[in-house]
């Protein structure tokens, strides 16, 4: 007799896979769950290698992690509601590797290693529509040790790929004839290849700050270029602010502002491409400008309601938001939440991109949350019928962004304890 269980499929062991799986291993009654994973690991982003272009497969190496990485947001509310840090004492900004022995006892803690095909690559996903109006998906994936394919049939398939590893790199005229070393910021591992150099860091974000200020304890001088012009962070002397770079010359460096810099190395740090290789181009997902469409809520396919896109929403607190995702796809996939049609969410979508058009925000930062991450927390809980974020988690973040903007050299220092759901406390202590 054919199984009544729904089938899930879910690429990529990250976080976002290793969340939704540990979800729908709690309901195995109602589901068969397979996991692919095409490295030898679990743990995604989190996966230190020194290696930076190819693995040993011919794929793009998927982690963009650097050796000294340390958290950017507290691993108090960094963590999954449902599995605390073992060390609750100790710096809040937590070294990568600790992240990946978190996530290596999360797998383990919630039995969700018999469900990982680990080498295992998702070459090809096709929607079949079934007499009945449903969508089935059929995987393509190979084993990469033996380079068998096989192709099997799901209900249902979530997205977990991850958006860290095919760098956007604009084209900047005269680029050719710069000799320098010259890397995207997924290809960054260690300062100390930079000592005694003039280096160009382009784009001001996250990573792009961060990455300056290991560089310029290295460098002789750091460049940091850039369009925010509310920018104001506390930086070390060596590191001066430019606007974005308009051409190059040799190692002559010209910014928007006509001033000009001698370089010898340069930094991208301009962000990421969206890409699903392996998505029949029937699915028709649009990945320009920096953003997923059709989505409705940053995570369902709005044709195709049992297909789920995880890690689109940026600028939020990813761990915990995962945790209520999972629980929304499951709300769905049990006919919990009930969906709009196709065309009412479009028309949603379209009303709220529409709205923050007109406030100023470009298109390609929509998914860029930030400010509006509270209010989507709380909406896909609500709909959930789960917790949201409870209130200290925007306090505690509020104090992080607020010391950030105060000194960007110390903020990691601060070592934050959750107190109760509405207060935390705050120390300062200095590195040893
Ligand atoms: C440098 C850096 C620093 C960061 N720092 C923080 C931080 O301090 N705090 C924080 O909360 N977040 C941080 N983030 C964000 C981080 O990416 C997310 O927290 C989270 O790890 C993303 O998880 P994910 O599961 O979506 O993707 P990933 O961790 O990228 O995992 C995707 C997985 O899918 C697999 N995969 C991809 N394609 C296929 C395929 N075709 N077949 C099979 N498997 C496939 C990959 O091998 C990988 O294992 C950081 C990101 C970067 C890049």
């Amino acid at each position: 007799m054919p199984s009544t269980k729904t089938r899930i499929a879910i690429v990529g062991s990250g976080v976002a896979g290793l969340v939704v799986a540990r979800h729908v291993v709690d309901k195995l009654d109602s589901y068969s769950l397979t996991l692919f994973e095409q490295t030898d690991q679990i743990g995604g982003t989190w996966v230190y290698t020194d290696e930076t272009d190819l693995d040993k497969h011919g794929l793009l190496i998927h982690s963009s992690m650097y050796k000294n990485l340390r958290t950017n947001i507290p691993k108090e509310i960094m963590a999954l509601p449902d599995f605390p840090f073992q060390d609750s004492d100790g710096p809040s900004f937590i070294h990568h590797t600790a992240i990946r022995e978190y996530l290596l006892s999360y797998a383990k803690h919630f039995n969700l290693y018999p469900y990982i095909k680990l080498n295992t690559l998702v070459k090809h996903i096709e929607p079949e529509a079934t007499r009945n109006g449903r969508t089935l998906w059929t995987l393509t994936y190979e084993y990469l040790e033996t380079k068998v394919e096989t192709t099997k049939t799901f209900d249902a398939v979530v997205l977990c790929n991850g958006h860290y590893t095919v760098g956007r790199v604009p084209h900047i005229p005269g680029i050719e004839s710069f000799h320098g070393r010259c890397i995207h910021s997924h290809q960054y591992r260690i300062p100390e290849v930079y000592t005694g150099k003039r280096v160009c860091v382009l784009g001001a974000s996250w990573s792009g700050t961060d990455i300056a200020m290991e560089i310029s304890q290295y460098a002789d001088k750091l460049y940091l270029s850039h369009n925010q012009l509310d920018f104001d962070l506390k930086m070390p002397s060596n590191i001066e602010q430019r606007p974005g770079v308009e051409s190059i010359r040799g190692n002559i460096f010209t910014f928007r502002d006509g001033t000009t810099a001698e370089v010898d190395d340069f930094v991208y740090c301009t962000g990421y491409e969206f890409t699903y290789p392996f998505m029949s181009p029937k699915v028709e997902i649009r990945t320009d400008d920096d953003h997923v469409e059709p989505i409705y809520k940053h995570l369902v396919h709005m044709d195709y309601t049992n297909l789920f896109f995880m890690g689109l929403p940026a600028h939020v607190i990813p761990f915990p938001m995962f945790h209520i995702q999972s629980k929304y796809i499951l709300g769905i996939l049990e006919n919990r939440i009930k969906l709009p049609s196709p065309q009412q969410m479009r028309e949603e979508y379209e009303i709220e991109k529409k709205s923050l058009l007109n406030q100023g925000i470009p298109l390609r930062h929509i998914n860029k949350l930030k400010d509006r991450q509270w209010a989507y927390y709380d909406e896909i809980a609500a709909a959930a019928n789960v917790s949201g974020f409870p209130p200290v988690v925007k306090k505690v973040i509020d104090h992080v962004l607020q010391m950030r903007d105060i000194d960007f050299t110390t903020y990691k220092n601060y070592q934050y304890r959750i107190i109760d759901n509405e207060n935390f406390s705050v120390s300062y202590c200095k590195p040893c």
